[in-house]
């Protein structure tokens, strides 16, 4: 197992191609825009050698029987589904960020189990290729992005409906040695800092859509694979030189995104896991969708317990945390975030067994956990927000506090009570800021799908009949009244 600095050394023995505001990035573990999703992912290898966090964060290899990061890990149990639910709310509790190598982790899990049912059905050898991947996945300790979301184009068409059949990944050749690949894949965690990309079909497919069923591993380096790494906000802040006004210098305020293109990219037949098998693309979305919105209770819980903990600290500061308003916002903060919890906590417990051996949490209640989260996240933004107070959104910068001509003022009135100094109330309001503003919330909104995909699962998994049943027999109405 790799430790935090030897992933910084094995960034740097890469040479992706990354572009961020119009310039290209020479060492992504060297520049200042990407050092905090860099210290997020390295925490993950750290902690798992810190003897606190070894149980949660290690296991043992099903291939090979070696002590592996829990990230590189295939679930063998629902115990394993409720350890990676516990190792991202700690996770989420030190770095009160996105430590990205969930995704990845996620789309090996979807992976290895579509690739045996593939292999059940037609004989292919994606099963093995995936197994061979994974052993080297397991033993180089390997972060890998997971890439499912096309551009879509026009999303009332489908992909092979589209004017320009670039707006969905498409193979674009089958040649004796492997494919070509072209299109993109939007917002993708951790991309730029990753080791490789796990590339998945965004949807359900058709016959028609036989090209745009393709799931392959593309090493970060791999000619025309092109990053451009998202904007965040107050993304200026990271190379401004101010420390305190970036809220949480060391892990940044939200996992790391960028558009990656795929111009023309070959992939030999070894990482190829799906070659036009488009009756197997609903599995595999369904299937690392639900791995990844079983998470969402897991970090996000971990942020809610870095946030509730800095509202807290806060209204200590500034005087309020006696007020009987401002103690029942902080237990409703407790209380969403718990639900969150609860829900990540209950899918992994209802988990079952896939044909592969591996284990994927209940469907319908993932769905549910990942929905809740584009709700609860902003009730909890808005309660951290509301006993902050308005010095949230109008406090001077760090500059002018360290000014030798304004400073003096902005220390003496920006002290809350007597004993405690102006910069620990900064410090405090700076990080709520990052947690609550902007880009953190759309990603609770959006990450890991839109909440009307969640939806559209929920519509699909409810046994709709069966409710009915239980309804008509109880009122003496319908069909199955005698049931
Ligand atoms: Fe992991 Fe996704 Fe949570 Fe980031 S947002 S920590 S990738 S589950
Ligand atoms: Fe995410």
């Amino acid at each position: 197992m790799m430790c935090g600095d030897e992933y910084r050394e094995s960034l740097r023995r890469l040479k992706p191609e990354v572009y961020y505001l119009g310039e290209k990035i020479e060492s992504v573990a060297d520049h200042p825009a990407f050092i905090p999703h860099v210290n997020s992912v390295a925490l993950t290898y750290d902690l798992a050698r810190a003897p606190e966090f070894e149980e949660l964060l290690t296991t043992k290899s099903h291939l090979t029987g070696e002590k592996i990061n829990f990230f590189t890990h295939v679930h063998h149990s629902c115990h394993d589904l409720v350890r990676k639910v516990k190792s991202l709310r700690a996770l989420g509790q030190q770095t009160g960020s996105c430590f990205a190598r969930c995704v990845g982790h996620d789309a090996l899990n979807a992976i290895y189990s579509v690739t045996y049912d593939l292999g059940k059905k037609n004989g292919t050898e994606y099963h093995q290729r995936l197994v061979n991947l994974l052993k080297e996945v397991q033993a180089k300790d390997l972060f890998l992005s997971g890439a499912m979301t096309d551009p879509k184009g026009d999303r009332s068409l489908s992909p092979s409906q589209q004017k320009d059949p670039d707006q969905h990944v498409h193979i674009v050749a089958r040649k004796q040695d492997g494919i070509v690949v072209r299109g993109a894949k939007a917002h993708i965690t951790g991309a730029v800092n990753a080791h490789g990309h796990l590339v998945m079909p965004t949807t359900s497919l058709k016959e028609a859509d036989q090209d745009f069923a393709v799931c392959c591993y593309v090493p970060i380096d791999t000619p025309g694979v092109i990053h451009i790494f998202g904007r965040q906000t107050n993304d200026d802040r990271k190379c401004s030189g101010c420390l305190i006004d970036q809220g949480n210098p060391e892990y940044g305020i939200v996992g790391g995104e960028a558009l990656i293109v795929f111009e023309d990219v070959f992939v030999p037949w070894e990482h190829v896991f799906m070659c036009g098998e488009y009756d197997f693309a609903f599995d595999l979305v369904e299937r690392f969708a639900t791995a990844h919105r079983q998470n969402y209770g897991g970090c996000k819980t971990g942020l809610a317990d870095v946030l509730t903990g800095a509202t807290y600290a806060l209204a200590e500061v500034q005087g309020t945390v006696g007020a009987s308003h401002v103690r029942d916002k902080l237990v409703e903060m407790v209380h969403l975030a718990e639900t969150l919890y609860c829900c990540s906590i209950a899918c992994s417990c209802q988990g079952y067994a896939l044909p592969a051996g591996n284990f994927m949490a209940d469907p319908l209640l993932a769905n549910v956990t990942k929905l809740n989260v584009t709700r609860h996240v902003y009730e909890l933004a808005r309660l951290a927000q509301d006993i902050a107070g308005g010095m949230l959104a109008t406090m001077p910068s760090e500059s002018d506090w360290k000014n030798t001509s304004v400073g003096k003022y902005v220390d003496k009135y920006l002290k809350g009570v007597a004993d405690v100094p102006a910069e620990t109330r900064m410090r405090l309001l700076r990080l709520i800021e990052g947690m609550t503003c902007g880009t953190a919330l759309v990603e609770s909104m959006h990450g890991a799908g839109s909440p009307q995909a969640q939806k559209i699962m929920l519509m699909r998994r409810a046994n709709w009949e069966h409710k009915k049943r239980l309804a008509q027999k109880l009122s003496g109405t319908g069909e199955s009244r005698h049931d």
